[in-house]
């Protein structure tokens, strides 16, 4: 999305295919200035620095009782804003995955949480500039790939203004467009336009929750039952065609700081269940934001980290079934799963029903996949 926000003349939409998104250039209003060309990721590569620290870790209880893993982000982003800095993140408004940027600290709650969708960062770049240009320091967190990008939008500045930039970025599998979102929450009978919180994870128990305007909560599916869009995002079923090539699931960081769960983690299960952070420093910058963040440090055994964490070693595999699933998707979300997966969508479907008429009783955690 780097391109369509520097495009001045506003040439450059994203054509969103559900499999894959394309960049597509209005050539009657293009003026070849070659701006979309040099801050693209792809077509510029942002270096990639091997983490110099690993530790695994979590937040005060307060601030990790509301975060999705050890509460690292919010950790840091806390610390960041009482040390006068603004953050800039995402978050869910209006049935959309956008980014603000605030310093506020009432408002970081906004940002809290995983949201296993492909976030729409435009717009928020030039804010960013703009507030590291006045002098002030900025924490931008997101996926590795929007990091790359407003990396490449400060490239060119002098040292002493984009020093003011601290860069964030999470461990990442993949991302699906969020139509699939959408369209897997519309069959079930929710708009998500009227949601005024969607939830993807509650720690390691991961399935999708939603809160509408009058605060009434509820679960996609009852408790112990997988849901299929959660299912379809574990197993790699439905990114976007670019992750499957992406260049940042490597040890290579694009960040100063890289954040995810630590899925290795030597701690006893009492901690696990509240959620552990796995966190990388890549610079001196990265350093600072760690150590005065309050996270409670411990040592990690490194090579468990990345073995439980593919994304470290390279991007996510496409199922075999990955194709039809696109095929199928103009039959509905939930067709194109059972195609896909028709023993686990039957299995589920059923729990779900066995359930509904009493005759078992739901609760318990769908696994982690
Ligand atoms: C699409 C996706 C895939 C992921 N895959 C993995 C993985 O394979 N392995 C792994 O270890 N961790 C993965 N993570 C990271 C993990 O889910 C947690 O988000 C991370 O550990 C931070 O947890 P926390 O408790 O520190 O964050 P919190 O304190 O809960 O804060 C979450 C932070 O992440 C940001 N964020 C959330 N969703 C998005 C999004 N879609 N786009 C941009 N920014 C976002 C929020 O703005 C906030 O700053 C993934 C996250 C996402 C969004």
């Amino acid at each position: 999305m780097a391109c369509v926000g520097k495009c001045k003349k506003e040439a450059i939409s994203i054509q969103d295919s559900f499999s894959a998104y394309n960049a597509v250039i209005d050539e009657g209003k293009c003026v070849s200035c070659g701006a979309c060309e040099r801050v693209c990721p792809n077509n510029h590569k942002v270096p990639l620095n091997k983490p110099i620290y690993w530790k695994e870790g979590w937040a005060p209880d307060d601030v990790r009782i509301k975060a999705s893993s050890g509460g690292a982000a919010s950790a840091m982003m806390e610390c960041f804003v009482d040390d006068g800095g603004y953050v800039a993140a995402c978050l869910f408004r209006n049935g959309e995955f956008i980014f603000d940027i605030t310093n506020k600290k009432d408002e970081l709650i906004r940002f809290a949480g995983s949201k296993y969708v492909k976030s729409n960062p435009v717009g928020i770049y030039d804010k960013v500039i703009e507030k590291i240009k006045n002098g002030k320091k900025v924490q931008f967190i997101g996926l590795p790939c929007q990091v790359a990008a407003i990396k490449n939008y400060t490239k060119m500045m002098p040292a002493n203004i984009s020093e003011n930039l601290y860069t964030v970025d999470l461990i990442c599998h993949g991302s699906p467009s969020p139509k699939i979102l959408t369209l897997a929450l519309r069959e079930k009978g929710v708009d998500i336009k009227q949601l005024r919180e969607i939830r993807f994870r509650n720690k390691t128990n991961f399935g999708l929750s939603s809160q509408n305007e009058n605060d009434e909560y509820k679960t996609i599916t009852p408790n112990g039952v997988q849901d299929m869009y959660t299912y379809a995002f574990l197993t790699s079923l439905d990114y976007t065609e670019n992750c499957y090539f992406c260049q940042y699931a490597t040890l290579g960081r694009v960040s100063d700081v890289t954040i995810g769960d630590s899925w290795g983690s030597n701690q006893p299960n009492s901690e696990q269940g509240k959620g552990i952070s796995l966190i990388l420093c890549q610079t001196n910058k990265g350093m600072e934001l760690i150590k005065k963040s309050g996270l409670r440090l411990e040592e990690v055994d490194v090579e468990k980290a990345i073995e439980a964490n593919h994304q470290l070693r390279h991007p996510s595999i496409p199922p075999k079934t990955r194709e039809s699933f696109f095929e199928n998707l103009d039959k509905g979300f939930y067709k194109a799963v059972s195609k896909c997966a028709p023993k686990v969508y039957y299995k589920q479907k059923l729990k779900e029903s066995l359930i509904k008429l009493k005759i078992i009783r739901g609760g318990g955690k769908p696994n982690r996949v």
